[in-house]
């Protein structure tokens, strides 16, 4: 795969979101938990607006080698098609279970996951909830950083290259 990689401090948790035009666009929510990136689809993409449930279907986990990835895939990987970087920051878990704080892996069992994203794009409080088997959905909780502003639409770029899907077309 061709690609650039942009800077991940791997001493921290971080998530990433690629933007991915395949057969479909959507954005591919990732969080770096015990080596590997628990992955989810977003169909149409994340929100900073609470008042927005956004469908998110779990994937499988990518290898960390794919959490500075950005460019052209071949078909046969992931889908093939472009990926850009469409964030990148720390995140901070912050679930808690009767009053105590619990581990992502405890939360991504329970099926109910709060964390804080410091993202370029995306920042402040969220919650991952399960649904049933691979239906969960992202859910901006009502905070300083909660907007009506059309993200995606504003910021279409990728955070490391600052290329458009278009770019690579
Ligand atoms: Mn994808």
């Amino acid at each position: 795969m061709k690609g650039v990689c942009g800077m991940i401090n791997l001493r921290k948790p971080f998530f990433i979101i690629q933007k991915h035009k395949a057969s479909h666009l959507h954005y591919d929510f990732r969080l770096y938990v015990n080596g590997v990136l628990k992955s989810w689809a977003l169909p149409k993409g994340p929100t900073l607006n609470p008042n927005l449930k956004r469908l998110a279907i779990s994937t499988e986990d990518h290898l960390l080698s794919y959490a500075n990835f950005e460019g052209i895939i071949p078909h046969h990987h992931y889908g093939g098609g472009i990926v850009l970087m469409w964030d990148q920051g720390p995140y901070k878990n912050i679930t808690f279970k009767n009053g105590q704080n619990i581990s992502m892996k405890e939360a991504l069992q329970e099926g109910h996951i709060l964390f804080q994203l410091k993202g370029q794009k995306l920042k402040g409080n969220f919650i991952l909830q399960r649904l049933q088997e691979e239906k969960w959905l992202l859910i901006k909780k009502q905070d300083e950083y909660a907007s009506q502003a059309d993200i995606l639409n504003e910021f279409p770029a990728s955070v490391i290259s600052h290329k458009t899907i278009e770019d690579f077309e």
